[in-house]
């Protein structure tokens, strides 16, 4: 009974290590799967955008300037609209691999909250094509960060975006910074837009992940904007929350 009893535990750790493996395996197939998606996805992205200003450009080449200026200006326009599409793009890309190398700095600065936000303020407006108001709510004292600049000004640019892209007509957006006792900062960005369903909040943060609306809002994006907030909001040693109701609005919040 000794030799079936050694016998049986070896079956089971075979079996366990069996299923592990499986598992392990399966995993992995999902992740490479993603990786695909995401580069077939985003060749076909940036191809769009490149053929359609190609071709505005291209009109623009061959236009009679005597011709009527409205036409010339639409355009202007186009090329302009995919650059932007281009370049937002290639942000969402670099910022991707750059979170992976091992050299990965950033470079603090002591940055003004009253500073940074009307001039991203005025830049998200101009670019969202919709009608957006954004209420600025910020204490009147002096409120100073130690942050990298960039990185910095991209998760709020991220945030923003997002409360702008997520609410269907027009974006009606908040954003509230305060000092805690902490000698923390908090900086809250506030939608009523769609909202998300309590079951999807613990994996928006997730790379590649989109919360499935079936498309009815026909919102773009590859699922990375969040993930890059909350590395790098960690990588500067604070933390990013959520409070969201589906169909009422969602609010970000960040301490650092
Ligand atoms: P995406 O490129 O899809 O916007 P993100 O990583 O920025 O990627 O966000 C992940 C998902 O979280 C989005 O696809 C969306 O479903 C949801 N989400 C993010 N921000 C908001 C928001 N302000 N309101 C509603 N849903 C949001």
């Amino acid at each position: 009974s000794g030799i079936l009893t050694t016998s049986f535990v070896i079956l089971i750790i075979l079996g366990f290590s069996f299923w592990f493996l499986i598992r392990t395996i399966l995993r992995q197939k999902t992740l490479e799967e993603m990786k695909s998606d995401f580069t077939n996805n985003i060749t076909h992205e940036l191809k769009t955008p490149i053929a359609v200003a190609y071709a505005a450009n291209d009109a623009l080449l061959n236009f009679n300037l005597a011709e009527d200026k409205q036409q010339r200006d639409k355009y202007l326009v186009i090329c302009q609209e995919q650059l932007q599409r281009l370049s937002g793009l290639v942000e969402q890309i670099l910022s991707m691999s750059m979170e992976r190398r091992k050299t990965f700095r950033l470079h603090p600065e002591t940055l003004s909250l009253h500073d940074l936000f009307p001039t991203l303020i005025e830049q998200h407006k101009l670019k969202a094509g919709k009608p957006v108001e954004i209420n600025l709510d910020i204490a009147p004292e002096d409120l100073t960060i130690i942050a990298d600049r960039t990185h910095f000004s991209n998760i709020l640019s991220n945030l923003i975006d997002n409360a702008i892209k997520y609410s269907p007509d027009k974006a009606n957006i908040t954003i509230c910074c305060r000092k805690k006792e902490t000698e923390q900062v908090e900086i809250s960005v506030t939608d009523h837009g769609i909202g998300i369903p309590t079951d999807k909040q613990p994996h928006i943060f997730d790379k590649f992940y989109r919360v499935p609306t079936g498309n009815i809002h026909n919102t773009k994006g590859y699922g990375l904007g969040l993930f890059y907030v909350k590395t790098m909001v960690e990588k500067h040693g604070g933390i990013v929350t959520v409070r969201s109701e589906a169909g009422k609005g969602s609010t970000f919040t960040i301490r650092i």
